[in-house]
C-alpha cells in the first residue's frame, strides 16, 4: 500500500456531499472512545505512582498505616463527552482487614462525586438563563450526557449554598433595590431585594462603564436586607425609599430617578390632570439635579404642592427632605440614583418570568448563583 492508501472505515463513504458530516461523526466517536481510555489508564497510573510513594493515608478503622493493595473498585463518571468507566485503588489494612478506598478524596473521586464539575458547569449555565426543563433538553441534544431537570435545580442549590458574598464594602457606594417575581404562596408574589456596590469602571470604547458587585440577594422579607446592611456598615447608600433603612448607620440619598418617577403616582392620587403630572416631574427633576439652589428650590417646590392641597405628593417630597441632596453635602456617593442596578432587575425579572410560580427558596437560588456569575464571575 502507498502513502495516502490508508483504508478508511466504509462508514465514511456516505451519500454525495455528506463525506464531511460523516467524517466528523466517525473520527469523534473514535476521540471519544480513546478519551474514555486515556482518562481511565492515567487515572489508574497516578493513583499506581502515589500508593507505591507512600500517598496512601491510613485505615478510617484502626489508624495503621500497614496497607496492602486490594485490587480496583469501578466507578462512573458523567462527563459532557459521556460516561466514562474509571477505576478507584482499594487497599486491605494488615492489622485488622478492613478493605477501603484509601486516595478518594486525593483524587477527587469522594463517594458523592458522580459527575464532574465541568458538565455541572454547563448544566448550571443553562439552569440559570432558562427553565429547568428546557436546560435538561439542550444538555441533551448539546452535550453526550444527560442530567434531569430535577438534577440541574439540586445542582444550582448546592452551589447557592456555598455562595458567600464578600463582607467588604469600603468606601464604594452601595444600592438596594427590590422588585417582585411570581414565587411563594401571595397573589402579589414575592419580593427579591438586592444590594451591589458600584463604581466606575474604566472607559471602554469610548463608553463608561460601571464596576458592579453583588453584596446581598434574598427572596421574601426584607429583614435579611437590613441585618446585612447592619453588618457591612456601608459609608454611602442609594435607596428607592421603599425599605425601612432608617436604622443603618450610613450617608443617605434617596434615588433621584424614583423621587421624580414615584411623584407621578402620588399627583394622580391627588387628583392631578395627566399633563400636569409630566410637567411636575420635569420641575422636580431640574430642582433635584440643581446643585447650587436645589434644595432651596425644594421647599419652595413642597410648599407650592401643599398650598394647591396636593397633599400626598408634598408628603412624598417632604418625607424626602432630608436625603435628597445628601451627594451633594457627603463627597465619596459614586451614584446618585439606582440606576445601575435597573439592568441587574431587567435580568433578574428575565430569568424569573418562566410563567411558572417558583418557590421561594427555588427562585432564590437560581438567582444567587446568576448573579454571582454576573457580577462576582465565579461560583466559588
Ligand atoms: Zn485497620
Amino acid at each position: 500500500m502507498l502513502t495516502g492508501e490508508h483504508r478508511l472505515p466504509e462508514t465514511i463513504f456516505a451519500p454525495e456531499g455528506n463525506v464531511v458530516n460523516r467524517l466528523f461523526e466517525v473520527l469523534l466517536r473514535d476521540a471519544d472512545q480513546a478519551l474514555a481510555m486515556m482518562f481511565s489508564d492515567t487515572l489508574k497510573r497516578i493513583q499506581n505512582t502515589w500508593f507505591a510513594t507512600g500517598h496512601r493515608g491510613s485505615c478510617p478503622s484502626c489508624s495503621c498505616d500497614l496497607l496492602i493493595r486490594k485490587g480496583w473498585r469501578n466507578r462512573v463518571l458523567k462527563t459532557s463527552r459521556g460516561t466514562l468507566g474509571v477505576a478507584v485503588l482499594q487497599a486491605k489494612c494488615k492489622i485488622c482487614g478492613r478493605v477501603f478506598r484509601p486516595m478518594n478524596e486525593l483524587i477527587g473521586l469522594p463517594f458523592a462525586r458522580r459527575v464532574l464539575d465541568e458538565f455541572i458547569e454547563k448544566a448550571i449555565h443553562l439552569g440559570i438563563n432558562l427553565s429547568f426543563a428546557k436546560s435538561a433538553d439542550l444538555l441533551k441534544h448539546l452535550s453526550s450526557s444527560t442530567l434531569s431537570a430535577e438534577g440541574i435545580r439540586n445542582k444550582i442549590a448546592q452551589v447557592a449554598a456555598s455562595i458567600e458574598f464578600s463582607a467588604n464594602v469600603d468606601k464604594a457606594t452601595v444600592l438596594i433595590d427590590s422588585t417582585k417575581v411570581k414565587a411563594g404562596n401571595k397573589d402579589r408574589g414575592a419580593s427579591v431585594h438586592l444590594a451591589i456596590t458600584a463604581e466606575q469602571g474604566p472607559q471602554q470604547a469610548g463608553r463608561s462603564t460601571i464596576r458592579k458587585r453583588l453584596l446581598h440577594l434574598s427572596v421574601g422579607s426584607e429583614d435579611p436586607l437590613n441585618a446585612r446592611l447592619r453588618d457591612l456598615r456601608p459609608a454611602h447608600l442609594v435607596y428607592d425609599g421603599g425599605s425601612h433603612v432608617g436604622d443603618i448607620p450610613a450617608h443617605k440619598q434617596r434615588c433621584r430617578w424614583h423621587l421624580v418617577h414615584q411623584l407621578k403616582h402620588y399627583l394622580w392620587q391627588d387628583g392631578v390632570p395627566f399633563d400636569l403630572r409630566g410637567h411636575c416631574q420635569e420641575v422636580l427633576r431640574h430642582i433635584l439635579w440643581d446643585k447650587k439652589l436645589g434644595k432651596k428650590r425644594f421647599k419652595h417646590f413642597i410648599n407650592e404642592l401643599a398650598a394647591l392641597g396636593l397633599e400626598k405628593s408634598a408628603t412624598h417630597l417632604r418625607q424626602a427632605s432630608n436625603e435628597a441632596f445628601t451627594h451633594y453635602d457627603q463627597p465619596g456617593f459614586a451614584y446618585s440614583t439606582t440606576t445601575p442596578l435597573e439592568r441587574e432587575m431587567r435580568e433578574l425579572n428575565r430569568r424569573a418570568d418562566v410563567g411558572a410560580r417558583w418557590s421561594v427558596k427555588g427562585i432564590e437560588n437560581v438567582l444567587k448563583v446568576l448573579f454571582q456569575l454576573r457580577l462576582n464571575k465565579s461560583t466559588a
